[in-house]
């Protein structure tokens, strides 16, 4: 007979929980997008057309609300007119979501989550300004910065180091991992390697950064072994947060096409709830979980359609994780 205390619940440090320890209240990210911004892979810089997976206004709503600018920045502008209006947007696009989850759910803190394409390519005068910036904005306990490896100077790591410690809030730098096939990010058109993946991630924890690394399932080509290769890997390399997401297919991408050409299958839901309780068993107690689903609600979802619903998606990876003996 299996005594219940031989098999204890193991419960995972969410992002809401790892907040309210470290914070005393919960804590909402506040997803910011500004004109100007773009991708070295998108302008031509390492590459075209960016990853194939990727029409970054659909991951972005906060894009939608906004006016479009031709002029799109990178670190090599010596001047930068759009900072004005960049300024203006952040705290504009804080203060509607903040005033928004402050009336109805009550929370009180925010974290300023910049994530729309590379948030590290920029100038750097432009990336200081509106860092600093944000962490002057009420009610702000920290950054979190959506960015690739191989978008990150050390100097910027230097400053965004001093920030934190200056101001004695918290810095995430969120690294699009993906993969640690080469193979992989050649095939998605990623536009980098996993050459500077681990000292990237030592290069940040070294001056008290937060590091959350972002992993993909699904894949083209890559078998349930590799996905849990890459998870294995970024915990090797200390990263102190992890998010995990299912590859969904957007419309008009060229991962559209190979979808349409029978060359690409997305992941069963099945197969991603398998994979995420064998995830969740490999992850460390002490590493926070800032995600595990991701979805998009709306018509240019093409496949699969149960990321359509990232409730219903988490109802059904809570009930397998339960089953597991894990609480999330
Ligand atoms: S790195 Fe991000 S923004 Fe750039 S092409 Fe890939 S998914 Fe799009």
């Amino acid at each position: 007979m299996v005594n219940i205390s031989d098999n204890p619940v193991k419960q995972m440090l969410t992002f809401g929980r790892y907040c309210k320890r470290r914070f005393g209240k919960r804590v909402r990210k506040i997803p910011i997008a500004l004109a100007g911004f773009t991708c070295p892979n998108i302008d031509g810089s390492v590459a075209r057309g960016g990853c194939i997976f990727c029409k970054n206004e659909s991951f972005s709503p906060t894009l939608d609300k906004e006016p479009k600018f031709a002029l799109k920045l990178n670190p090599k502008m010596t001047e930068n007119p759009l900072l004005e209006t960049q300024l203006q947007q952040l705290q504009n696009q804080y203060h509607w979501q903040s005033d928004f989850h402050y009336n109805k759910f009550g929370v009180e803190k925010y974290m300023i989550y910049f994530q729309s394409f590379t948030n590290t390519y920029a100038p750097f005068e432009t990336l200081k300004k509106l860092y600093t910036r944000a962490l002057e904005l009420p009610n702000v306990v920290g950054l979190s910065i959506g960015t690739r490896t191989d978008s990150v100077e050390l100097e910027l790591l230097d400053f965004l180091g001093d920030l934190a410690q200056k101001s004695g809030q918290e810095i995430w730098i969120e690294y699009g991992i993906q993969s640690v096939y080469d193979e992989t990010l050649k095939f998605i058109n990623r536009g980098h390697g996993t050459e500077n993946m681990e000292s990237l991630i030592q290069e940040s924890k070294k001056r008290g950064l937060k590091v959350c690394s972002h992993i993909i399932y699904g894949l083209p080509k890559e078998t349930k072994a590799m996905m849990l290769h890459t998870l294995d890997s970024v915990l090797k390399w200390e990263s102190d947060g992890i998010k995990i997401h299912p590859l969904y297919i957007i419309e008009k991408t060229m991962l559209a096409n190979l979808y349409h050409q029978g060359e690409y299958q997305p992941i069963s839901l099945g197969d991603y709830i398998e994979l995420i309780v064998e995830s969740l068993k490999i992850i460390p107690q002490s590493v926070v979980i800032h995600r595990v689903s991701a979805g998009v609600r709306n018509d240019t979802l093409l496949a699969p359609k149960w990321c359509f619903d990232k409730n219903i998606q988490m109802r059904s990876i809570r009930d397998a994780l339960r089953d597991a003996g894990i609480e999330y």
